[in-house]
């Protein structure tokens, strides 16, 4: 009986022990939690773009102008303003996030192309099954993150076929990388509620198609996109011709704002080489549909952006300066450039 005692006693003496080890190694992983969670969050809490970049309430300029001389539909996101172009063209502006981003619903008679996915905040897939029947594909002017957000919600996703592209596509975009962008001064109206900033990621994708130089993607009813190759402001940059309307759909190759010329990812010499080709073909277009902030501007502003390039190399130009980062301001965009990539 005594022995019997003993070893109960014993029992519940390994027993506590078992239990406190336990509750040291919970408190040990919620330490560790806690102090890796703080580890990150400084660095995105106070992290901010340089004011060339992203000037302060940037949202006070909002809306633009050119919005109101288009038809607005109605749709069941608030995150989603969708606007109506010529020739069942609709475009997709997310106004609420700092990029401004733009995807454009290409409709034809058989089929329709998404240009691009935008952010990813809200729910791409369920816009689009309210704006049109037709089967829809994605096709991506170019791999960063606010243009191929919502890609994973579509079945069919096509890329430039460069290596750059379809790494990206790949990869996805995490959530460290993101939060900047949907957290602080980078947002001016509430995020979906479905959107945890601490975790929404881009997903990874595999582009199902990959698109050539030159290739014909056709809508069916005589409306064609013609893949144009512009590499610059990234490797595997395209522009989409549509000939019939005589639209050039841009990417981030033009939009009417600060081009960015500089991260690392661009090549200064392959960007004017494509402006200077988009230049050569301003006869087959009047409009460009493009990435961010106006979807509609007059195709005139082309040779200006050759000539843009031109003065900033020669020395001139007027601009800011942060760092080796410079803005250049010219009439209806700017150019935001390294100072080591000026060269005659
Ligand atoms: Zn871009």
């Amino acid at each position: 009986m005594a022995w019997a005692q003993q070893s109960q006693f014993e029992d519940r003496k390994v027993g506590r022990r078992i239990v406190k080890q336990r509750y040291r190694i919970l408190l040990f992983s919620l330490v560790l939690i806690l102090v890796s969670c703080q580890a990150e969050k400084p660095s995105q809490d106070t992290f901010k773009r340089s004011e060339i970049i992203q000037p302060q309430k940037w949202w006070e300029k909002l809306p633009r102008p050119i919005y109101s001389s288009f038809e607005r539909i109605n749709v069941g996101q608030e995150w989603y303003e969708v606007y109506k172009l010529s020739g069942d063209t609709l475009a997709i502006y997310e106004p609420y996030q700092f990029e401004e981003a733009i995807s454009y619903l290409v409709l034809g008679k058989e089929k329709g192309v998404l240009v691009d996915t935008g952010t990813g905040i809200g729910n791409l897939r369920k816009l689009v099954l309210e704006l049109t029947d037709l089967p829809v594909s994605v096709v991506n002017t170019h791999t960063h993150w606010d243009h191929i957000g919502a890609n994973s919600q579509f079945d069919i996703i096509s890329c430039f076929n460069h290596p750059e592209c379809i790494g990206k596509l790949l990869k996805g975009v995490g959530n460290i990388r993101l939060r900047p962008s949907i957290t602080g001064d980078s947002i001016w109206n509430l995020l979906p509620d479905e959107l945890d900033p601490s975790s929404w990621e881009i997903p990874s994708v595999k582009p199902t198609q990959l698109l050539e130089d030159g290739e014909i993607i056709d809508l069916g009813g005589g409306r064609t996109l013609e893949v144009i190759h512009t590499p610059g402001h990234s490797p595997g940059s395209i522009c989409l011709l549509d000939k019939k309307n005589r639209i050039l759909f841009t990417g981030d190759t033009f939009f009417p704002g600060p081009l960015y010329a500089y991260p690392e990812d661009v090549d200064i010499d392959l960007y004017r080489a494509s402006i200077d080709l988009l230049n050569g073909r301003i006869e087959e277009y009047d409009y460009l549909c493009s990435g961010h902030n106006d979807p509609w501007v007059k195709s005139e502003v082309i040779p200006r952006v050759a000539r843009a390039f031109q003065t900033i190399m020669a020395g001139d130009g007027n601009f800011k300066q942060d760092g080796d980062l410079r803005r250049y301001y010219f009439e209806g965009f700017d150019i935001l450039i390294r100072t080591d990539m000026i060269k005659e």
